[in-house]
């Protein structure tokens, strides 16, 4: 038997963050079968050199903004393969610092506030506070590399989901930001340049920050990846990564047909055609899932993987916007790691910075 549990126990002595779990979240579903009530965790403390202006405000933002901005950016609707749920965010701020809870260091920020706040995954979160509209956005950012690790791998969300370098600095192939509207951003991604419409004052502003939003797959694995869910008791269905060796999977879900687990899809047809693949996790004990296309240079291991539809042979990354190879051989690549132990390394050493 593969599944989470068991991963978690074979990994008992690593933090549950690198067994592709997070341990700050309880998930339920609903007896609707349709809500996830998903309960996140956390504690501050201030840094005494960037301290708030009272313990009233201080107050305020760990209670408040925080949770404000954790319900913004990833509460709503949810889509597995064409069914809806919808996602109930709550938090709780603990009294002490607990294993199963995010710890955060608030900064009150004066001057420059952009590109600053940071998540070293196994230490606290660095959050610097400047206003409110963009302290919900960084403070759900943050807790976004916290959630894509688990899901996706180290060197996913140190890199932005391939929008930025290893070392933070955003990508030349990375999207300018156009804040007119038209565009809801992705919360995790880094952007070469924004447009002027995206400033207020001479800063980064709130046509910006109110137009991003947690991608699909990350909502999910809030969802999914929590360490403690209700499912056993459920007679919704197993969850994703969960046996359906005697019960049927949650609506939208697929049962793989040999591990018997689980799993978002089987193939491509259960993804959207336009923004995502079906990505084959069974050979690193892990079940398969919807993912965003992958962006120029990320490993892939066929066309449909990549976001400009073209996945180079010869070196198994994706190709840039544009680029072509209309005599490449037409086969797949049997499989692709790409989660190198060096980039692991490499990206545990830096801050994620927003
Ligand atoms: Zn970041």
């Amino acid at each position: 038997m593969i599944d989470a549990l068991k991963f978690r126990v074979n990994l008992g002595a690593f933090p549950t963050v690198l067994q592709h779990q997070f341990d700050f979240i309880t998930t339920t579903l609903d007896s609707d079968c349709k809500t996830f009530q998903v309960h996140i965790r956390y504690y501050c403390t201030e840094d005494p050199n960037m301290a708030f202006s009272s313990k009233a405000e201080f107050d305020r933002v760990c209670n408040e903004v925080i949770d404000e901005g954790l319900k913004m950016y990833y509460g709503g609707e949810l889509d597995i393969d064409g069914v809806t749920y919808y996602s109930d965010i709550t938090t709780e701020v603990t009294k002490k610092q607990t294993r199963n809870s995010q710890p955060i260091v608030l900064k009150n920020q004066t001057g420059d506030c952009v590109g600053k706040s940071n998540n070293n995954v196994v230490f606290p979160i660095n959050g610097h506070y400047c206003d409110d509209i963009q302290f919900r956005y960084t403070i759900a950012h943050e807790f976004g590399h916290a959630m894509l690790i688990p899901a996706e791998g180290i060197d996913y969300s140190a890199t932005h989901k391939g929008t930025s370098t290893l070392s933070q600095v955003p990508r030349n192939d990375s999207d300018v930001a156009n804040c007119d509207g038209s565009v809801v951003f992705d919360l995790m991604h880094y952007f070469k340049e924004y447009n002027e419409n995206c400033y207020e004052n001479g800063t980064r502003g709130p046509p910006f920050y109110l137009k991003a939003m947690a991608s699909e797959s990350d909502k999910q694995t809030l969802a999914f990846h929590a360490e403690e869910q209700i499912q056993e008791s459920s007679t919704c269905g197993a969850i994703y990564g969960a046996s359906c060796a005697s019960k049927n999977c949650l609506d939208g879900l697929k049962c793989e047909p040999t591990m018997k687990v689980c799993v978002e899809c089987l193939d491509d047809s259960h993804c959207d055609s336009e923004t995502q693949y079906c990505h084959d996790k069974s050979n690193y004990n892990r079940v398969n899932k919807c993912l965003d296309k992958r962006r120029a240079f990320e490993p892939c291991d066929r066309d449909r993987t990549c976001l400009y539809g073209y996945c180079n042979r010869n070196t198994w990354l994706c190709g840039s916007k544009g680029e072509q190879a209309p005599t490449q051989p037409t086969e797949n690549r049997a499989s692709v790691v790409n989660l190198s132990t060096l980039s692991v390394l490499v990206a545990l050493t830096f801050n994620a910075r927003l």
